[in-house]
């Protein structure tokens, strides 16, 4: 049925870079074969997955949509792509993304755009674009994105659909292309929480792979799906409802606290005062890690090589200015002048300092709440186009989500309305590894 689906909408979604038509439905038929033969299954045993193309697939093309890695096959899989075959999903294919995930619109893929399927002349948001789109359009069941500063919530809220990032080391980011690595947290996309929750019981644990990874045992998450929020406090940050958010979007938010407050839920107003610098740290930090991250892409070990160079120095350069598109060019010059010598203290040093204050205001707010609720993003989905022009406008379209990675704790965001016919969402903030909680109240809204 999902790619029955894909046939008929694809061509004006394109959510997908690349389709596993052929090795989906002979893993469906497998799980077919042991349901007949009577043997045990698992859990998510034939839901159909879509997973956002900078995760590691042993044998089928992983690009980040960067011509970098047009024709990049990595020889082994991410660990959330191994858990969710043991989990029994059967993935439907890649999806498209902002090049190397950075972008809010999915517009800076270095293939092509996708549409939000709400209304085609729209973003879906991105990075994560591909994932959210895809499940929004029912070209999958459930979807994979990753979130460095919002990547899987705003695509989420832009397109209606549930997104959730978990707190930093959660889940393995094993076999992620690394971005910002400090930032970067791979989570699902779903239509509901009970598919929230089973995704979330599928790829979280420790890997010993990845070496921020957490300790520790995972929940049962679903066990986390009482239909009570009774007592439950719930701040509000004023700085995600002030200045910069869409009236419209606040009515949507403010209808779903007096849902809330019906409910039994303490509702009070509360503050994060160092908001206002969340976005400029973030674009110090993340652009100095993707610098660096980004410096393994010469043309000697993977990808795009330029051919015609006179020597290594001219190919390293040719296979750069050729390989990445201009947003990740732009994001590698800011990063190395972040870094570079005279210039690290005064600014990398510095947004590390504040990304401490940043990590307190969350610290200090959650001595008295159980969670922080605001808006994932100012306005829905914009047209296409509208932001490309201008990279500070693109940036600020995260606002509400950036905060959050700083501080490496866990954020969701659910649908809660609708404004001219297009998705609201609203955000759920919590404590470290307290997904449960940010899922029970979710659940409310079932
Ligand atoms: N839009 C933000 C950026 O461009 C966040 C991206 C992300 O979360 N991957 O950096």
């Amino acid at each position: 049925a999902v790619f029955d689906r894909i046939d008929a909408v694809e061509e004006k979604v394109k959510a997908y870079v690349t389709l596993t038509r052929e090795r989906a439905f002979a893993r469906a038929q497998e799980i077919d074969r042991k349901i007949a033969a009577g043997e045990a299954i698992p859990p998510l045993a034939g839901i159909p997955v879509a997973i956002k193309d900078n995760i590691c697939t042993r044998g089928i093309r992983t690009t980040c949509s960067s011509k970098m890695l047009y024709n990049f096959v990595p020889p082994y899989n991410a660990t959330v792509v191994e858990k969710l075959e043991a989990a029994g999903t059967v993935m439907v294919g890649k999806t498209n993304m902002d090049e190397f995930a950075m972008g809010s619109s999915t517009e800076n893929s270095g293939f092509f755009a996708t549409a939000n399927p709400w209304d085609p002349e729209r973003v879906p948001g991105g990075s994560s674009g591909g994932s959210a789109a895809a499940v929004a359009a029912g070209e999958a069941i459930t979807a994979i994105g990753s979130d460095t500063g919002g990547s899987i919530r705003q695509p989420a809220a832009f397109c209606g659909v549930i997104g959730l990032k978990p707190t930093y080391g959660a889940v393995s980011r094993y076999g992620l292309v690394a971005f910002a690595s400090s930032l970067d947290q791979i989570g699902p996309f779903t239509r509901d929480v009970t598919d929230c929750a089973l995704m979330l019981n599928a790829i979280s644990g420790h890997d010993p792979l990845d070496s921020t990874s957490a300790p520790g045992d995972v929940p049962d998450f679903t066990s986390c799906l009482k239909d009570d929020v009774k007592g439950l406090k719930i701040g509000v940050p004023r700085e995600y409802i002030g200045e910069g958010i869409d009236p419209a979007v606040k009515e949507v938010v403010g209808q779903a606290l007096k849902l809330l407050a019906s409910l039994g839920a303490e509702i009070e107003e509360t503050t994060l005062p160092h908001s206002r610098y969340a976005l400029p740290a973030y674009y110090l930090i993340a652009t100095a890690e993707a610098s660096s991250n980004l410096a393994r892409y010469d043309g000697v070990r993977y990808g795009y090589r330029a051919e015609d160079a006179r020597d290594v120095v001219d190919m390293f350069m040719k296979t750069r200015s050729r390989g990445f598109g201009p947003e990740v060019k732009r994001r590698i010059m800011l990063g190395t002048y972040a870094l570079s010598a005279g210039y690290y203290d005064a600014y990398y040093l510095k947004a590390l300092k504040v990304r401490t204050l940043i990590k307190q205001d969350f610290d200090r707010a959650f001595e008295k709440f159980d969670v922080l609720l605001a808006p994932t993003t100012p306005t829905p989905a914009f047209k296409r186009g509208e932001k490309m022009d201008d990279p500070l406008q693109m940036y600020m379209s995260d606002i509400c989500t950036l905060a959050v990675n700083l501080a490496g704790i866990p954020g969701i965001s659910i649908p809660a309305g609708f404004v001219n016919g297009l998705p609201v969402g609203m955000q759920l903030i919590g404590k470290p590894f307290d997904e449960g909680t940010l899922l029970r109240v979710a659940y409310t809204f079932e």
